[in-house]
């Protein structure tokens, strides 16, 4: 499973451009920030390459000049004590006693003695050499406050010089350092700052994949780059399928997990030059270029589909994600544009999901057709109810044992003006969309419940309500008034309900159930055994009765995971005291095999087609046995 949502997988290549993109502008806000950060650290640096040597030859230099001065100071005292050398003719030795540098004076002096108007008189020594830069100092000589001669001093600082220069090369090399890491380090923080920033605007953090807006940035270039080459691109748009489902009954936690996972096992079956995002949601979408297509498209299509066919772990539950993939292609000599690519593959991947789970579609454009026909459908099935265009059929529900038709089941049938009957698995989930149905569903409950009130006494009626009359609550109340209206006993009516209804929001459809039961109407659960959930509600809701669903009937005589299946249901209903109903038996074998089960009830073609309630009475109110074959 893949828990890194760091790590992009094949949404490289336009994750990175549009994360180039927008580091662009990101560098842009940051480049004054930048400026000054360089400068800052170069004045650090600087201050620690000057600052030391400088102050270092500095001190040095005060020392030299107070030693300098003092001395200077006290060789003007001793010449003026001794004043009278001057004029004396020998009297050049006893100066050069005082004003020669004695041998245990280290320092390396020169010092002269001048005439009042600064005419040399005696230099010790008498060749000057001392190396450049010097500095010096001169005191006079007093006698009797009157300045008969000078002593000047003069000494090199090229040892502090020296000095400074090694101290300069030291502090030089850490004052570079310093800049280095003062500036290197912010830059490297801010340049970690923009990569993960650019990286969080071009990509899903869940998955770590091309986000919506780099995917569309992606596709316009692509498209244009197929225009100027004359090659092609497909568009593949993806929806997992019962992913709501997953959410619904597992968590968003496990949801996610899913989604993460799916990410990972699509990744792997891309080329590099293919890019995958995720649009939000359980919606995905490839760019595919470079290839020949359509096949390339569809192979990748099927190839996906496989992928994705094992079922993902989740914490224990086996859960199964399959795709619905729709395909548009952008073609030399046909070339939508970007939209109209993304509304093609759009349309192409409902047509999928109308198919069944796990299709691919390739878009054509009499998919178009089909959406407008799926919206004329929707028109004249607004008009239907106040036209009185439906009707209803009743299928008998027969007592397995005895063999007594003991009620019906209400189902719906639609005259479309222009169009003949139309299968209710068609228009009702288009209903359901739509959210017709409420109105629909209240219109049969009613008609189903008059219908009924005709009926004998130990019949009772049927009638499948859909999950969206469980939203906004007040199904029980309708019930309720309606039961009342007819002034039929709840005990004679039966909702089914599918556990896509109890998938909603399960613990307000279940308070809706439990207010129904209070009112002593039955609850069946219908189509039992197609989701994979159904049997987690058993225990949270007390059913009247399992209707188990005809897809296992009609497989048991060759499948006998099927016949198991049968056989394990009709154990369970006994042991949670349930009342087990089988549908769809259409042979005497299928009869004989459910009533050696011990299931209690059964419907199907063998006992009757649903038929409409006038017939209805006449064959199976007059006559109890049922007419077998309907
Ligand atoms: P369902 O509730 O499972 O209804 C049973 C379906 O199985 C009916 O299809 C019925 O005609 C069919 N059937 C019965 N016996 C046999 C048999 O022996 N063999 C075969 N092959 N099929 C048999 P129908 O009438 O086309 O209804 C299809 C589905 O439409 C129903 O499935 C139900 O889910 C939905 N539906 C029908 N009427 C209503 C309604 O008033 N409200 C809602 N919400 N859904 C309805
Ligand atoms: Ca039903
Ligand atoms: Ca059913």
């Amino acid at each position: 499973m893949l828990h890194n949502p760091v790590s992009p997988l094949t949404g490289r290549p336009a994750g990175l451009r549009r994360g180039r993109a927008a580091r662009g502008s990101l560098e842009k806000h940051a480049n004054p920030l930048i400026s000054l950060i360089s400068v800052l650290a170069a004045v650090a640096a600087l201050t620690l390459a000057l600052v030391p040597p400088a102050s270092h030859f500095l001190a040095g230099r005060a020392r030299q000049e107070g030693e300098l001065t003092a001395r200077a100071s006290l060789l003007a005292f001793q010449v003026s004590r001794r004043a009278w050398l001057l004029e004396e003719p020998g009297g050049q030795r006893g100066l050069a006693q005082i004003l020669s540098p004695a041998a245990s004076d280290s320092t390396a002096e020169y010092r002269l003695l001048l005439a009042p108007d600064g005419t040399p008189l005696m230099a010790f020594p008498e060749e000057e050499s001392l190396p450049w830069p010097r500095i010096a100092h001169s005191a006079p000589v007093l006698v009797e406050d009157k300045v008969v001669a000078q002593v000047r001093v003069i000494r090199s600082l090229r040892e502090e010089l020296e000095h400074t220069a090694l101290i300069a090369l030291g502090c030089g090399a850490v004052g570079l350092l310093a800049f280095l890491l003062l500036r290197m380090l912010p830059m490297r923080l801010l340049d970690q700052a923009m990569s993960r920033a650019a990286y969080l605007a071009a990509h899903d953090t869940l998955t770590g994949l091309a986000n919506r807006a780099s995917f569309q940035e992606r596709l316009a270039r692509d498209l244009r780059e197929a225009e100027a080459t004359d090659s092609s691109v497909a568009l593949l748009y993806l929806d997992l399928d019962r992913f709501k489902e997953v959410n619904d009954t597992l968590g968003h936690s496990a949801g996610d997990a899913l989604l993460r996972e799916i990410a990972h096992r699509m990744s792997q079956g891309l080329r590099a030059s293919d890019t995958l995002a995720r649009l939000g949601g359980d919606e995905f979408a490839i760019i595919q270029t470079g290839a020949t297509q359509p096949e390339a498209a569809t192979a990748l299509a099927e190839r996906l589909i496989q992928l994705l066919a094992p079922p993902v772990d989740l914490s224990g539950n086996q859960v199964s994600a399959a795709v619905s993939i729709g395909i548009a292609l952008s073609l030399p000599g046909q070339r939508p544009n970007a939209a109209q690519l993304a509304h093609d593959a759009d349309i192409a991947m409902y047509q999928a999901k109308q198919a069944g789970r796990g299709c691919h579609r390739l878009f054509a454009p009499e998919m178009n057709q089909c959406l407008e026909e799926r919206r004329a459908m929707e028109r004249d099935l607004r008009r239907a109810l106040a036209r009185q265009e439906f009707h209803l059929a009743y299928q008998p529900l027969v007592d397995l044992p005895t063999g007594r038709v003991i009620g019906a089941e209400a189902l719906l049938r639609w005259n479309r003006p222009g169009h003949g009957p139309v299968p209710p698995d068609r228009f009702i989930p288009l209903a359901e969309e739509s959210g017709l149905i409420s109105q629909i569903g209240f219109w049969v409950l009613a008609e189903a419940c008059r219908e009924a009130t005709s009926w004998p006494e130990h019949m009772s009626v049927a009638v499948n309500v859909s999950a969206v009359q469980f939203r906004g609550g007040g199904l029980a109340e309708v019930v309720e008034a309606v039961l009342r209206s007819y002034a039929l006993p709840a005990s004679r009516l039966e909702l089914e309900i599918t556990e896509t209804a109890l998938l909603q929001d399960t613990d307000e459809v279940i308070a809706t159930l439990k207010r129904l039961r209070v009112l002593g109407v039955r609850i069946a659960m219908d189509d039992f055994g197609t989701g994979h959930s159904s049997l987690g509600y058993l225990s949270r809701f007390h059913f009247d009765k399992i209707k188990i669903d005809r897809s296992f009937v009609q497989a048991m005589a060759e499948d006998v995971n099927a016949r198991a299946i049968i056989h394990s249901m009709v154990g369970l209903s006994n042991t949670l005291g349930i009342r087990a109903h089988a549908e769809g038996v259409e042979y005497p074998e299928q009869a004989e095999f459910l009533r050696q089960e011990g299931y209690a009830e059964v419907q199907g073609w063998l006992y009757g087609r649903p038929v409409p309630g006038p017939e209805f009475a006449a064959r199976y109110i007059s006559a109890p046995a049922p007419q077998e074959g309907g």
